[in-house]
Order: C-alpha cells, then sequence, then structure tokens
C-alpha cells in the first residue's frame, strides 16, 4: 500500500526539517521517501497543503490499562484520537498484570502502546502499590521481561507519601537496584514527602526519568523562587526531566520560573487518565500549547513529543521523519485565535497563538483527530 502525502510543512528539528515544503511517501508502514514533488502511479494522493506535518506524537506517560486498576482510560482515546500515535503507560501494569494489559490492550490498540513497567506487581490495582516491600520481585520482572520485552521500556516507581506510607525511599532504592540489573531505565513519579525529593534525585543515573517535574509541591524541585541544586547535579549525571502534567502535578508559575532559572524539561507528556482528561489536562496538545504560553519554540516543543522521548526509551524506529522510519505521523495547525487553559492549581491563562491536531497517520491510515 503506498500513500502519498502531499503539500504539507515538514517540522522535525533533528532532521533539520523547519517547514520544508515535501511530500512524503509511505509504503506499507514506512516513510519511503521525503521529496519534492513526488510522483507515483500507483500511490494513493492525500492532499494536505499548508499543514504542518511532524513526526507522531509520542507521550511518556500516560494510564491506559483500564482493567481492574485505580486510574485509567483506552488507549486509543488517550493516543489517535488526541492525536498521539504512541503512548507509554506509566507504571499502571505490572509483572503480575502485563499479561492482561499486553493481550487485551497493547495488542488491541491502534495507537502503539509501551509499558513503564510498575516494580510493584499489580501496578496500580490500588493506589498505594509500594506500601508492602514482598510486591517488588526482581524474580517476577524479569521472566515478564523475557516474554513480554519488546513493549516493556523502562521501570516505574512513585515517590510518595502516600504510595510508599511507612517504607520511606527504600522502595525507590530498590527500584533502581532492579532497573540497574535488568538495564532499563527508572522512571520516578515525584510528590509529598517522604521521601524527600533530594534523597530520590540523588538515587538517579544516566538514563533514568523524573516525572512531574513542575509541580508545586512542598517536596518539589522549585521552592523559595529557586531550583533545588539537586535538579542541576542529576541533570549533569544524564538524568531526565519529564513534565507529566496530571491532575495535580503542572502548575504554571513554577514552570516559569524554572525556564528563567534554565531547567528545561526535556519531555512533555500529560498524566492523562479519565479524570483529567476534560480538564484540566484534556491532551498532549494542550498541554503542549501551554509549553508554547511559556516561551518554548514550537520546534523544540516538537522535539520534546517526537525524537527525543524516542530517543530516552530507545522507541524503534519512531520519533523522527526519515526515510526506514514508521510512517506515523501527526498533522496540525497553527492557529490565531483565543483559547483559555487551565493548570494543575486552577490557574487559567489564554493563549492567542496555539496549535490544533486535525489528523494522525499512522499504519497506513489517516484518522480526523
Ligand atoms: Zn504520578
Ligand atoms: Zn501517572
Amino acid at each position: 500500500m503506498k500513500n502519498i502525502l502531499s503539500g504539507g510543512k515538514l517540522l522535525d528539528k533533528k532532521n533539520n526539517f523547519l517547514f520544508d515544503e515535501l511530500d512524503i511517501l509511505i509504503k506499507d508502514g514506512k516513510i519511503a521517501k521525503i521529496e519534492k514533488n513526488i510522483r507515483d502511479e500507483e500511490a494513493n494522493i492525500i492532499d494536505l497543503k499548508g499543514k504542518i506535518i511532524s513526526p507522531g506524537f509520542i507521550d511518556i506517560h500516560v494510564h491506559c490499562f483500564p482493567k481492574n486498576t485505580a486510574i485509567s482510560s483506552q488507549p486509543d482515546d488517550i493516543g489517535v484520537k488526541r492525536g498521539v500515535t504512541t503512548i507509554i503507560d506509566a507504571g499502571t501494569a505490572g509483572a503480575v498484570t502485563i499479561e492482561t494489559f499486553y493481550k487485551e490492550f497493547i495488542k488491541k490498540s491502534k495507537t502503539r502502546v509501551y509499558s513503564n513497567l510498575n516494580i510493584s506487581n499489580l501496578g496500580l490495582r490500588t493506589l498505594d502499590e509500594l506500601s508492602e516491600i514482598k510486591n517488588i520481585e526482581l524474580k517476577k520482572i524479569k521472566e515478564v521481561l523475557k516474554k513480554y520485552g519488546d513493549v516493556i521500556v523502562g521501570l516505574k516507581a512513585r515517590a510518595s507519601g502516600s504510595v510508599v506510607k511507612e517504607n520511606g525511599i527504600l522502595p525507590i532504592k530498590l527500584g533502581k537496584e532492579i532497573a540497574k540489573e535488568v538495564n532499563l531505565p527508572l522512571v520516578v513519579h515525584i510528590g509529598n514527602a517522604p521521601p524527600k525529593v533530594e534523597d530520590v534525585l540523588n538515587l538517579l543515573g544516566k538514563g533514568d526519568v523524573v516525572t512531574h517535574c513542575y509541580n508545586n509541591k512542598k517536596n518539589g524541585l522549585i521552592r523559595d523562587g529557586g531550583v533545588i541544586p539537586e535538579v542541576f547535579s542529576a541533570k549533569k549525571r544524564g538524568v531526565y526531566f519529564d513534565i507529566g502534567h496530571g491532575s495535580e502535578s503542572f502548575s504554571l508559575d513554577i514552570a516559569k520560573i524554572a525556564l528563567e532559572r534554565n531547567f528545561e524539561a526535556e519531555t512533555i507528556s500529560t498524566d492523562l487518565y479519565e479524570r483529567n482528561m476534560v480538564t484540566p489536562v484534556k491532551s498532549l496538545e494542550a498541554t503542549i500549547n501551554k509549553m508554547l504560553y511559556l516561551g518554548i519554540d514550537l520546534k523544540d516543543c516538537i522535539e520534546k513529543v517526537t525524537s527525543k522521548p524516542a530517543e530516552v526509551f530507545k522507541l524503534n524506529k519512531l520519533g523522527e521523519l526519515k526515510v526506514g522510519y514508521n510512517g506515523d505521523l501527526t498533522i496540525f495547525n497553527i492557529c490565531d485565535g483565543s483559547l483559555e487553559l487551565e493548570d494543575s492549581v486552577g490557574k487559567k491563562v489564554e493563549l492567542k497563538n496555539y496549535i490544533k491536531t486535525e489528523y494522525v497517520f499512522i499504519k497506513d491510515e489517516l484518522i480526523k483527530v
């Protein structure tokens, strides 16, 4: 099957496309050519004149395992229906529940779905998943990595008092040891103490990820108008920082201070699930728009939802406009008008310039958003 996506303006900083007007030929799901005026008798032509085409958006923090879990929505409701072609579930499944997640959701979705496996066996069946140390089992994690290693791209641990209860930093320490042993990044949610966020950061190393980086909690990374020094030493060691907006983890004011102090998140993600889809999170598009509002350039915002997340989680042939890569695209417009958005702490802002997703293209299919 061949499709030519014609007349769009390509945006992919990694491959030096900065609004270049080029056609893309996609053959059997893969990018076969990127050139001016591609002609091919057998190909179906899709006219996208004037629209921006970027690699398919990747959202690295969502909850998309809606079966016996505390929080989640259907993968395609978070993914392709919201302009996103790849999502990574943030620990909703653990070693004991990944099989059901794989068979009933990952395999059945149009959206590409990966997992950051919860270090706790049952994942988010309840929201105090690290209150019992016995539920963290290296042996079980190793077993499922043998079976589902193609979709498990990291491990997830939540470092909040309500999650770890009396265990403090211990579950995160164990998580880091396991991640090292199985050679995967550890993605850590940060929230209210214990454990202290400084202690959490000091455990992490190259390739690990901290999500909810712009929350406005007492135990957050930005306090009293400044960024705690542990952030910059973690960055030096190669730790990545992710937005993970969520119901209560993104403050526009905190993000503004962070950016003024040169603390910029590498990836933009939503932490989407049923309770925050109407507001305040809405979509990855809305989260990108908030970063545009804060002054991050569009090409950099797009990099943070395409090539950067693909690099962080070593996603094979995703996140770039490149011959041989998967033909996953997000197609959007830049709009002038008025758009009101809200953060997790009730601050509302009005945007005059914003993006609006129109379509995704994935697995040889154009889907209207
Ligand atoms: Zn979280
Ligand atoms: Zn989450």
